[in-house]
């Protein structure tokens, strides 16, 4: 609205004499540079708003957005599970887990906590640990500012209230973050955690074996490994080839003698 004002008023003084044109002229600069420099920290910023999304996609962006991949010690790596928790898949892996004396951390999104809230205390009490995936699993570079603030404080409140205690660890849905969510959980004192390796678990086309094979595929020591325990935002049913994939995934790094660790 004010760009157009501008525009219609540059437009109103160019017919005027030699000065009254110089005058309007300057005028009519202004008010252009004015627009074009208002369009202009418009386009920067929202340009910075949505940026931080290539982090997923595009590793060299994650350092300094203070965005971490990995995990620190000699011979440790991640095992990290996203979108539950889920009646089955959670337990599947809880069970997995539990029988390999494993360790892993699970980030969970508020609106499946609420379906089954009982999983995060059972998730916590097995000695895993419990971060902040979202309230409604959506892409927040479609959300604005307002939105972004309100899905992180629901989810905050619902998990905490779980039982998970203070929460100190964020990954937005599909790894991609905007500014506002990377602001709000610096704001929290939250570090956000994405992935350095994924096993593409929840597409249809997933095998234990090509999980398992993916996942692994050039991971080593600090290694931060992306599966999911819920299918409710992939494929149907995906969890339990991530289940089977699991022990597969354990074995391969075992045998490059890693162990997991929690982020
Ligand atoms: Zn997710």
């Amino acid at each position: 609205m004010s760009i157009s004002t501008a525009d219609h008023r540059s437009r109103a003084r160019a017919p005027l004499g030699r000065a009254g044109q110089l005058t309007g002229g300057r005028g009519a600069r202004s008010s252009e540079g004015a627009a074009a420099a208002a369009a202009a920290a418009a386009g920067a910023g929202a340009l910075a708003y949505l940026l931080p999304g290539l982090a997923g996609a595009w590793a060299p962006l994650r350092a300094p957005l203070a965005i971490e991949d990995r995990v620190t010690g000699p011979r440790g790596y991640a095992l990290t599970f996203d979108d539950g928790p889920h009646p089955r898949g959670t337990p599947a892996m809880l069970d997995e887990l539990a029988r390999r004396g494993s360790r892993a951390t699970f980030f969970v999104v508020g609106e499946q906590v609420r379906r089954c809230p009982g999983l995060v205390g059972e998730i916590i009490a097995a000695g895993h640990r419990v971060g902040v995936h979202c309230d409604r699993h959506r892409n927040l570079l479609r959300l604005g500012p307002l939105q972004v603030a309100e899905d992180l404080a629901r989810a905050q409140q619902t998990i905490e209230r779980a039982g998970a205690g203070d929460l100190s660890l964020y990954r937005p849905p599909y790894g991609v973050p905007n500014l506002a969510a990377l602001w709000l959980a610096r704001r929290r004192r939250w570090r956000t955690v994405l992935w350095s390796h994924w096993g593409r678990d929840w597409e249809s086309w997933a095998t234990p074996d090509s999980i398992a094979a993916l996942l692994t595929a050039g991971a080593g020591a600090g290694s931060v490994l992306l599966l999911h325990d819920a299918d409710e935002y992939g494929a149907p049913g995906s969890w339990r080839r991530t289940a089977q994939a699991l022990p597969r995934v354990l074995d391969a790094m075992e045998r490059r003698g890693l162990h997991p660790v929690t982020l």
